[in-house]
């Protein structure tokens, strides 16, 4: 596998580098993102450009992001004499999105890409610090790490994924795309993801409580919230709140998760 070659290209695999190759797929991802002629669109991970070359034909302007210096440099050699691209080469966790939107006089961003499996929920999580800059996202995961973030409390596949993705966002998935839709061939099946910044429902003082309380409970799933949560709270003070102390983890929604991380900021900063 180190030493796969594709279109003339040696795959790097600590990029998590899977090329998508099927035209059909490429041609539906791009349709379901629909990117109009005055978007502002910022890819993520264009590796060696397949969507990009799609959303070209669309749009004025768009930002690419890719980490690998020898890609980045692939594509400035097609693509320089297009002023309507903005190449950054850099780890895209360390872009500030701020400074992308107020570049466009504020204008939200359409972002996308085809994500590396090991390391999209470290993305996704940071962008969502910059949730305000942004418009849409989609992206194509690995389908099991989809059906987490959409799942609902009461099922085997609800986590802390979910809680955290719902809490930003909320979250469509379009269509899966199978392994033999890429070069190299993965051993996964992914899934086109939709994502829409949302308006929690009970907004968080502190999203760093939200994001401490679920891996605290969510590491002792099989014990029912009481036996978690008494480090924290009195019996009284969950029942008052209209917690089910017999309830386990999974069975929560994301607004109760909401209530408690404020009850936790609250007796921690007042
Ligand atoms: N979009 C291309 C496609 O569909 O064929 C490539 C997708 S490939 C799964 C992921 C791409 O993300 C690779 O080009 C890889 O080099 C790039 N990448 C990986 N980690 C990255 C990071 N932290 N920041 C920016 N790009 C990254």
């Amino acid at each position: 596998m180190s030493n796969y070659v594709y279109k003339n290209y040696r795959i790097k695999r600590r990029f998590g580098q899977n090329f998508l190759c099927s035209t059909k797929d490429i041609t539906s991802v791009v349709d379901i993102i629909n990117p109009k002629i005055n978007d502002i669109m910022v890819e993520i991970g264009p590796g060696l450009g397949a969507l990009t070359e799609v959303v070209l034909n669309f749009v004025n302007n768009l930002t690419i992001i890719e980490i690998d210096h020898d890609l980045i440099n692939m594509l400035y050699t097609r693509y320089c004499l297009k002023d309507k691209i903005i190449f950054i080469n850099q780890d895209v966790r360390k872009v500030n999105f701020f400074s992308l939107c107020s570049q466009n006089g504020g204008r939200l961003l359409r972002i996308f890409g085809s994500l590396p499996y090991n390391m999209a929920m470290s993305i996704i999580f940071y962008l969502s610090k910059y949730i305000n800059c942004i418009f849409d996202m989609h992206f194509i995961l690995q389908k099991e790490v989809a059906n987490r973030l959409i799942a609902v409390p009461n099922s085997r596949m609800y986590g802390k994924l979910s809680v955290m993705a719902q809490y930003f966002y909320n979250v469509f998935v379009n269509f899966d795309i199978y392994p033999e839709s890429f070069r190299p061939i993965p051993k996964v099946c992914s899934t086109l993801v939709h994502f829409v910044p949302s308006v929690p429902l009970i907004p968080v003082h502190d999203v760093k409580y939200l994001r401490y309380l679920i891996n605290f409970v969510f590491s002792r799933r099989r014990k029912t919230l009481w036996n978690s949560l008494r480090y924290f709270f009195s019996r009284e003070e969950l029942q008052k709140n209209n917690i089910d102390i017999f309830l386990r983890a999974e069975n929560l929604y994301v607004r109760d998760y909401c209530i408690l991380a404020n009850m936790i900021y609250t007796r921690i900063n007042i």
